[in-house]
């Protein structure tokens, strides 16, 4: 325990179990469809894809799921990790807001993403599968997955975003160095990515066709599986390790946020955050009333002008269908930085929470973001990934409202993680480069309409599930 700028917890103070909210949603939340029964999908048809222990906790009622001994030795490696007070900000900015951050980028592969990737190698592992397939944007998932695979001695996979991977080669290297095989995406392993290139030998690539990919690799091995990184039930509750400990670790300076917020991509790391803050609110043990802010890119503007309905997963329309704000399953993003931003849809919780009111939405274009990031950099030192540099946006100008308006605000955000492979990203901003990609509604609006023609029922499972 300290009391200082940094604030640290025991070993022994790391969460003992994990958080779900599905029991504490302010309303059930409505099942992923499969499409060929037009139904609710039945568990037993994902266990060629997941593990059994992972498809238990994606639908468990359960309010605590213990985590097993095995797996908090392993989580040892680097957590707790420390929560900061950002004194050099605050000073620099001149506002009476307490500005505090979970600092995720301490573990090995530098993001929050191992709080899970572990956890899904180590059930694997226990129920005897040899190999995870998996797709990466930017690469952080990857990293995260082949390091997990790498502590449990499983074999790893991983189909990567052409455009990043070509990006980014450090990335690669790394996941490499922890045993990973890595391809880009679309690639010539798979039908699907084969059919992809077939129409452009050169086409970027992009997260849904990525998983598309992953999903086939697993399919074609009887004991493989595949691994999500973000958006899933079970993903989301492994990262409430980092929520659980901030909340100990603000008790121990007699703190409490008036304000979480975190980026969105598909919203494991800013749901692991909120979400015991959450159950403090719905459980009346909130000491005072607090909000939640989630950040995304305006050139993926998912929750911000996204339609709440029903989409595909991925891009070759392999997954179920789920309840959630989505830009269209074709969606092709453009080359912004924030890699890790740049799915189509999010996290079916998240979505139902944004469409109850519980969660506020904000989208900064990335030059904004950058401006944050560097300002950070210049004040805190830690380089942040562009992915929370949206939430650094949102931060400093909270602050600074504060400093008008003199409130005394307690704000909270996770910075999940460091930009030490993103310095190509920094560079082309100090260069003037960077563009303040804006994606048009338009767009958005063809990608749905082409969705509805795709899928003439749709209207039929929107009006049974989603009221
Ligand atoms: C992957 C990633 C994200 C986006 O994914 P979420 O599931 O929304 O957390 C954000 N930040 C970092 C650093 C990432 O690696």
């Amino acid at each position: 325990m300290s009391k200082g700028r940094s604030i640290n917890l025991d070993e022994n103070e790391l969460p003992r179990e994990w958080y779900n909210i599905l029991p504490e949603l302010p309303k059930p939340l409505p099942p992923p469809i499969d499409p060929s029964t037009r139904k609710p999908v039945d568990p037993r048809k994902l266990e060629r894809i997941f593990a059994k222990e992972l498809i238990r906790q994606e639908l468990s009622p359960d309010l605590w799921i213990p985590i097993p001994n095995e797996l908090r030795e392993t989580y040892l490696i680097w957590r707790p990790t420390p929560l900061i007070e950002a004194t050099h900000l605050e000073r620099a900015l001149k506002t009476p807001a307490r500005i505090f951050f979970k600092w995720e980028g301490v573990s090995p592969p530098g993001s929050h993403k191992p709080n899970t990737a572990v956890a899904q190698a180590y059930f694997n592992m226990k129920e005897g599968v040899e190999r995870l397939s998996t797709e990466t944007g930017a690469g952080q998932w990857g990293s995260a997955l082949s390091f997990g695979c790498m502590l449990f001695g499983l074999k790893c996979r991983v189909f990567m975003v052409r455009v990043s991977y070509n990006q980014k080669p450090y990335r690669r290297v790394l996941m490499e160095t922890w045993g990973a095989e890595v391809f880009p995406s679309p690639s010539d392993k798979t039908n699907y990515g084969r059919s992809v290139l077939s129409k452009d030998p050169n086409h970027p690539g992009s997260l849904g066709i990525a998983i598309s990919e992953a999903l086939e690799d697993a399919l074609s091995y009887e004991n493989a599986r595949y691994s999500l990184g973000s958006v899933l039930n079970h993903v989301l509750i492994h990262q409430t390790v980092q929520g659980l400990e901030a909340k100990k670790q603000l008790e121990i300076v007699d703190e409490y946020p008036d304000v979480v917020v975190g980026c969105v991509g598909g919203g494991s790391s800013f749901s692991g955050l909120f979400w015991p803050f959450y159950h403090d609110k719905v459980t009346g043990k909130a000491p005072k009333s607090v909000e939640f802010v989630a950040t995304e890119p305006t050139a993926c503007p998912t929750l911000t002008k996204g339609i709440y309905t029903f989409d595909y997963g991925d891009t070759a329309k392999m997954t179920p269908l789920l309840p959630m704000y989505t830009l269209g399953s074709d969606f092709v993003p453009p080359p912004i930085h924030a890699g890790g931003l740049r799915y189509h849809g999010d996290a079916p919780t998240l979505c139902l929470l944004v469409k109850e009111r519980q969660v506020k939405a904000v989208a900064y274009d990335q030059v904004a973001v950058f401006d944050a990031a560097v300002t950070f950099a210049r004040t805190e030192g830690y380089i942040p990934a562009p992915e929370p540099s949206h939430t650094i946006r949102y931060v400093i100008d909270e602050a600074l409202r504060c400093k008008r308006t003199g409130e005394k605000k307690t704000i909270l955000f996770n910075l999940c993680g460091h930009g030490y492979f993103d310095m190509n990203a920094y560079s082309e901003y100090f260069e003037g480069k960077l563009q303040p990609w804006h994606y048009p509604e338009d767009a958005v609006r063809a990608s749905i309409e082409a969705l509805r023609r795709d899928v003439p029922w749709l209207s039929e499972v929107e009006n049974a599930y989603l009221r």
